[in-house]
């Protein structure tokens, strides 16, 4: 390998979150012993939040009339998109029938969890896109409960812009509660919900490390840290196409890692010049996140040929992934690990994060090694069921029966001797 780091990470993500978990732990145990009150002491806290907790119909109707029109048309445009690769993801879950031996059926079969509860973050930004992604796969997969919690504004509530898309892509209940005390009533059930079956949706540190301590009472999605992106870019790639997406992607927070990886040193040296120029264009708070991500996390990486630079992004294994370079089906059948792949510059991540259909909430810090993004299989729990004749049963019996007696399991080998005498009284077995 002659990577040559034109620009190398000083920090990596996992490194600075050191203490989140006993902060976190701890406000999980106090919420589980005291229960609402904690969680609304919580909320006034960290959020000085004091409104209602569980959005009424009229809250969420009076809502809805603060979203412009067409910020209204702009989601429901995202949401028909979401929800239709949503339907097609699902349509891809057949359920599985055979015959093993003459008289004994085996099936497969899929069913939504009941109760899913849908994290929308919003301390930083409104991300009314997450609401998108979460609750509309819940719905396509058919969750008889669906459960969106979100961060209030003080004194406010939720964003207005979230609350619609919540309610239009099939929240029953919305909860303005954000961090670890929303994952908490979800969770544990607080306010007269059904505790959650699982639990999906990005967050920060508190959110990702809260889902983290309580994986295994509930489900998850996946664990989340930071957001990160790679963009694999030839020689021809537009310089400024270039850079504009990696600050785009560093904006998300000041430890996303964004990185660029070429066959290209002009290219490479081109983006670097123009990075910093758009960051100092950005917005004030967007440009300081922006900063300090391209300072501390992005690297610039040159390599000898595509076969290498590719071999780099299966490494570094990133939640998005975007080839800006030619023969793209190359490059789709090439490369392996990923959490979602943006192939050619008419499409970029922003795409995926709002409108564009395949789900934004994505496996991030190498993740993407075992596992892709949500979607309505990750509701759907794919279990198994059998049934048997007389005459099928019998010699799955003889077998059990002498499995079970070798592993010293009597009682389990009697439950097979007890079949085959009452189906069989005539015959001898052993
Ligand atoms: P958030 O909603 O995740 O967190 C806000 C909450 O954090 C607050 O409600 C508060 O309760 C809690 N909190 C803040 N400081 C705390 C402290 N000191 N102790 C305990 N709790 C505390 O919103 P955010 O902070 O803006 O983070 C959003 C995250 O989601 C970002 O990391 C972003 O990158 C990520 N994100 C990822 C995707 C994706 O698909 N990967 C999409 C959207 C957002």
């Amino acid at each position: 390998m002659a990577r040559n780091y034109l620009k190398k990470a000083k920090l990596f993500p996992a490194s600075d979150s050191t203490d989140v978990r006993d902060t976190v732990q701890n406000i999980l145990n106090d919420i589980e012993m005291r229960g609402d009150a904690a969680a609304l002491e919580y909320a006034a806290k960290f959020d000085r939040y004091e409104g209602n907790i569980k959005l009424t119909r009229a809250e969420i109707d009076a809502a809805i009339a603060l979203v412009p029109e067409q910020l209204k048309q702009d989601i429901r445009f995202a949401h028909d998109n979401v929800r239709r690769f949503a339907e097609a993801q699902k349509s891809t879950l057949k359920d599985v029938e055979l015959e093993i031996v003459p008289g004994l059926v085996a099936g497969q079969k899929t069913i939504p969890v009941r109760t899913a509860g849908c994290y929308i973050p919003g301390g930083r930004y409104s991300h009314i896109a997450s609401a998108i992604m979460t609750v509309t796969t819940a719905k396509v997969a058919g969750c008889e409960n669906i459960i969106a919690c979100s961060p209030p504004r003080p004194g406010v509530g939720i964003a207005p812009a979230i609350v619609f898309a919540a309610d239009l892509c099939g929240a029953d209940t919305i909860l303005a509660l954000g961090g670890v005390q929303g994952i908490a009533a979800m969770a544990f059930g607080l306010f007269g919900l059904p505790k959650a079956d699982i639990l999906v949706g990005p967050g920060n540190q508190f959110v990702a490390e809260a889902k983290r301590i309580l994986f295994g009472r509930v489900g998850i999605d996946m664990f989340a840290g930071p957001t990160d992106s790679l963009i694999l870019a030839d020689g021809n790639a537009d310089p400024e196409i270039v850079a504009a997406d990696l600050v785009g992607q560093a904006e998300h927070g000041y430890n996303s890692p964004v990185w660029l990886v070429t066959d290209s040193d002009p290219l490479a040296r081109k983006v670097l010049d123009l990075v910093p120029q758009l960051i100092a264009a950005l917005p004030e708070l967007n440009g300081k996140n922006a900063e300090a991500a391209w300072r501390d996390y992005a690297e610039v990486i040159v390599c000898a040929d595509r076969e290498e630079m590719a071999a780099t992004a299966d490494d570094y294994a990133p939640e998005h992934l975007t080839v800006q370079a030619g023969d793209l089906d190359w490059w789709l059948g090439r490369l392996k690990c990923y959490g979602s792949l943006f192939l050619g510059e008419e499409t970029t991540v922003a795409f995926g994060d709002k409108a564009s259909g395949p789900n934004h909430v994505l496996p991030t810090s190498k993740a993407a090694n075992y596992t892709g993004g949500l979607s309505v299989h990750k509701y759907m729990k794919i279990v198994t069921w059998q049934r048997a004749t007389v005459e099928g049963s019998k010699p799955i019996a003889e077998a059990t029966a002498r499995i079970s007696r070798l592993e010293g399991m009597e009682g389990h080998a009697r439950t097979a001797d007890i079949r085959l005498k009452k189906y069989f009284p005539d015959e001898t077995f052993n």
